[in-house]
């Protein structure tokens, strides 16, 4: 009988997350001050994050870093997440290749971001936090952030770039709905917020204004920390959780990946289901292929260069060795909000650098295509993210349908759509365009790099 989904019991759970940082070959490069461009250590990162994310951060020696059981406890009120096997995908894609996804979508919030989210507040709570503080584009990453501050008894305040609260208003109702404060940014209750709104009074906000409001609002309040859901070390470690689950489901499928997929927007998700298969190619010799999935509007994998950049459109934070568009790089308004940042996490950067990964740019126009596919043959609708993973696996498949090759392919699902319904509209209405940014374009803002 052909089985559908694998699914681990609470007792089968991995107890540890995995850190790559102990078996790279080459290890990533430190973060630097921009202005002394001395390396930062565990103490200058402390002041803003919850201390014991700084030191997974900087952490290249520990392969295995246990999970608190506190956060355990909150893993199982959704995981472990379904392993499941396409069936009729690979029927309307007649191919040879057998493809699974991991279902990151079904949990209280919708996408991966919680696995992290619920870490950050334990570690903050621990210290003795009694306050967290973020910014949200389209929402995600605010709404686990959210929640997570809501299990774990801590206040969370949200600055949300204003437009996007106005473009997405449900997920601001989400946050508010697990407690948390939402404020579109830029707003007058921070200086930066009133700087900004002064010179521009009708600015629409963006990810930069909001992390500088969130960041002030940390280092000026006392017991209060900033979090981030993508781009950093630690995020990507406790991601990990997503392949090491799928390592075992995939066992109990009797198969193991051939190539492995996720979609690509500060790494996070990406980390989280290949870091634990690129183990064994670093340690077992296995020669599984691993592909991020990113636009093509925000092509910094497939065109960007590796140098220190800020992290952030503003300048405001430290200088990180990535591969980048130039942080004053713009990307076009696409759906796919968590995929418009214009660097690579520090890990992922130096994994790319050294041949052990490789980055695709997809259309915006192919990403719909293909989540139209999914939706239609396994069921659920995908955000908009992560169809670009969707339209890579295709690629594969498609491939596989040339050479008869019956490869083994694994994506992970990082979220579903079901708040982006208005993007789906556009698509069926006709009304969504590809935005191929130009060379001039990404020499331009690659002058905003510093030297
Ligand atoms: C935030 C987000 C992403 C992109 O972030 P990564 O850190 O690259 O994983 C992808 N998919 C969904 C559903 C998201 O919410």
């Amino acid at each position: 009988m052909k089985q559908k989904r694998f699914i681990l019991q609470e007792n089968e759970l991995p107890t540890a997350w995995y850190n790559i940082q102990a078996d790279m070959p080459i290890k990533p490069m430190p973060p630097i001050h921009p202005a002394t461009k001395q390396p930062l250590g565990v103490d200058d990162l402390a002041h803003i994050f919850p201390r014991e994310c700084c030191v997974q951060e900087l952490d290249t020696e520990h392969d295995f870093i246990p999970i608190p059981e506190e956060v355990l406890d909150k893993y199982k009120s959704y995981r472990s997440t379904p392993l499941v096997r396409a069936y009729a995908l690979e029927e309307a894609l007649q191919t040879p290749a057998h493809i699974y996804f991991k279902n990151e979508s079904v949990n209280p919030l919708g996408s991966h971001k919680i696995n992290s989210a619920l870490p950050q507040c334990y570690y903050a709570k621990q210290e003795g936090t009694t306050n967290v503080t973020t910014e949200t584009g389209a929402g995600q990453w605010g709404a686990a952030l959210a929640y997570a501050a809501s299990v774990f008894g801590l206040e969370a305040a949200v600055y949300q770039v204003k437009i996007s609260m106005q473009q997405k208003p449900y997920r601001s109702s989400i946050m508010r709905t697990f407690g948390a404060a939402v404020t579109g940014s830029p707003s007058m209750s921070t200086r930066a917020g009133k700087d900004i709104i002064t010179r521009d009074p009708h600015h629409p906000g963006s990810l930069g204004t909001a992390i500088s409001e969130a960041v002030e609002l940390a280092t000026t309040t006392p017991n209060c920390k900033y979090t981030l859901g993508s781009v950093l070390n630690h995020v990507g470690l406790h991601q990990t959780i997503i392949g090491l689950e799928a390592e075992k489901q995939m066992t109990m499928a009797g198969e193991y990946p051939d190539v492995v997929i996720a979609c690509f927007g500060g790494g996070s998700n990406f980390g989280g289901i290949a870091f634990p298969f690129m183990r064994h190619n670093l340690k077992d010799g296995k020669k599984t292929e691993f592909i991020a999935a990113e636009p093509e509007s925000c092509p910094k994998l497939t065109r960007g260069e590796f140098r220190y950049d800020f992290g952030d459109e503003a300048g405001y934070t430290p200088l990180l060795p990535m591969f980048t568009l130039g942080h004053s790089f713009k990307p076009a308004n696409i759906h796919a909000g968590g995929l418009r940042y214009h660097g690579a996490g520090v890990i992922i950067s130096q994994l790319l650098k050294d041949g052990l990964m490789h980055g695709v740019d997809i259309p915006q126009l192919e990403s719909f295509e293909a989540g139209m596919l999914f939706a239609r043959t396994e069921g659920i609708i995908p955000a908009p993210e992560s169809s670009h993973a969707i339209a890579a696996a295709i690629r594969e498949a498609q491939k596989c349908k040339q050479t008869g090759e019956e490869k083994v392919i694994l994506f992970n699902l990082s979220g579903h759509g079901l708040i982006d319904m208005s993007a789906y509209d556009q698509y069926l209405n006709g009304d969504l365009i590809n935005y191929r940014v130009s060379d001039q374009d990404i020499e331009q803002t690659l002058k905003s790099v510093p030297e």
